[in-house]
């Protein structure tokens, strides 16, 4: 059972810009260090020379890690918690902050607070909401850890797990299933972030040319949150479970390849590796796009949005953060990336 903790449908995409300040090395050279960006003073429009774009969230350079996890997530984890799916995605061209913004990185238990990314936060918020609620409801929460690179997908818990034993089904309910995914049973907040680690390390030793693999595919963390009521009332619909997914998804790069001096590339990759960004950008209009409302919307171009099929649109809540460079030399990608992120809103 999916989603029936509340009787209103919760049809919500927002999407979120967030720029990353110059880093130390890009400050102190002349060529990197000229900025191309400002912002408006509502937080709700970025400005890249005469252009102006708008977004029901707009961050700057000094926007730290918590305002943005209350803003854009906090809610997420609550719907999540009645029961709803919910999906947050980082987008933009590598090297501008999506891992940092999802906090999938390593070492975090070893960092401090103020720079904790999204998936700590809301890993820290599940676990207290279970507690608080421990004396009427039973909770059983999962997670598991997937890649998608090529059109195949990895299970980054289970790395030994051959990715052609992997397949994405829908069931009766319409609910996706990661068949020959292992998902793992979590316990504690520690527990889960070891997880987090663990799959984080296979996802950039398990191969040679480390950057390059990483940013060229999707990172996907599920928290599968299943509850059960123990008080018998009469306004609960029943004492069945109640399933709900939360994916945190670390995309990859939005930059073009450039097929020329793409050395090492395979050439299936040099043709699949923005595939999933051109099915997930014709998803989030599709779903955005009142118009389009009841008519076909294209989750079968791609892994990513295959998998992601049942948390995006219809009762789930999707949040997209994209996050941009300020600096001038990143103009062209900023570009892109602001009129990728226009079409979702
Ligand atoms: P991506 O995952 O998009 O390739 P990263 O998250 O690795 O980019 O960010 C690139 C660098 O910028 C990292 O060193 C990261 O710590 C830093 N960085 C990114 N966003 C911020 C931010 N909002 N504040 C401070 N440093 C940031
Ligand atoms: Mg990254």
């Amino acid at each position: 059972v999916n989603g029936v903790a509340g009787g209103t449908t919760l049809s919500v995409l927002r999407v979120a810009v967030r720029a990353r300040p110059l880093q130390q090395d890009e400050l102190t050279d002349y060529k990197t260090c000229k900025e191309c960006v400002s912002y408006t003073s509502d937080g709700r429009a970025v400005l890249v020379g005469k252009r102006i774009f708008a977004f029901d969230r707009v961050y700057g350079p000094m926007v730290g890690q918590e305002d943005v996890y209350l803003d854009c997530v906090k809610p997420l984890v609550d719907s999540c918690c009645a029961g709803y799916n919910a999906t947050v995605l980082a987008y933009g061209q590598t090297g501008s902050g999506k891992t940092f913004t999802m906090g999938c990185g390593k070492n975090v238990p070893l960092l401090p607070e103020t720079e904790l990314g999204i998936l700590p936060r809301a890993i820290r918020q599940l676990y207290s909401s279970i507690e608080e609620r421990s004396s009427e409801t039973e909770f059983l929460i999962k997670c598991a850890f997937v890649e998608i690179h090529n059109e195949e997908i990895k299970d980054l818990l289970h790395p030994a797990t051959p990715s052609k034993s992997i397949s994405v089904r829908e069931d009766a309910h319409g609910d996706i299933i990661l068949a020959g995914v292992k998902e793992e049973v979590v316990t504690s907040f520690e527990n889960m972030i070891r997880c987090l680690e663990y799959g984080s390390m296979f996802r950039t030793t398990g191969s040679t040319m480390m950057n390059q693999h990483s940013s060229r595919s999707h990172a996907i963390f599920t928290i599968i949150v299943e509850q059960r009521s123990l008080v018998h009332n009469l306004n609960a619909l029943s004492n069945d479970v109640i399933t709900a997914k939360f994916h945190l998804v670390d995309l990859a790069g939005s930059e073009r390849v450039k097929r020329t001096g793409a050395v090492g590339m395979s050439f299936k990759e040099s043709v699949t590796i923005n595939c999933g960004l051109l099915a997930l950008g014709n998803v989030i209009s599709a779903l955005g796009d009142e118009r389009k409302k009841g008519h076909h919307v294209p989750y079968r171009q791609s892994k990513l949005t295959r998998v992601l099929q049942d948390s995006l649109g219809g009762n789930s809540r999707t949040c997209m953060i994209a996050c941009i460079s300020t600096a001038e030399i990143n103009l062209e990608e900023t570009l892109n990336t602001l009129k990728y992120a226009n079409r979702a809103c």
